[in-house]
């Protein structure tokens, strides 16, 4: 690798460049934000309902810290995209599942009016 201050090329496994004494390398902290962005988006994706969509939405901001915070720092990005993604299936999901109540309770709300209308008849 090159070195990310004097551009001089490096050992791969070097912690301070050699040449101008600078720290070199990928940071090897761990990206909390994107690690806490993928374990709540994935409790959202497991789990169905109200309570969770807030998961969803925390597991979608804490993945965008995280990827803020690994362009930032270099840091690893990987659970930080993959939090993401689920924050974001399900966020759809909870959409979806709420679209689809609102219409399934409309649909038996016509069905027992007309079973009822039925029975009056
Ligand atoms: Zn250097």
């Amino acid at each position: 690798m090159y070195c990310s201050h004097c551009g001089k090329e490096i050992d791969d496994d070097a912690v301070i460049c050699p040449k101008c004494g600078c720290k070199v390398g990928k940071n090897k902290e761990s990206n909390v934000m994107g690690l806490l962005g993928f374990i709540f988006s994935l409790v959202a994706l497991f789990s169905a309902g109200i309570p969770f969509i807030s998961f969803g939405i925390a597991g979608l901001v804490l993945s965008i810290i995280g990827m803020v915070n690994a362009k930032k720092k270099s840091l690893k990005k990987g659970l930080a995209i993959t939090g993401l993604v689920l924050s974001i299936i399900s966020i759809c999901g909870f959409i979806l599942q709420l679209v689809f109540s609102f219409f399934a309770i409309s649909y038996f709300e016509e069905f027992f009016d007309y079973y009822i209308t039925g029975l009056e008849l």
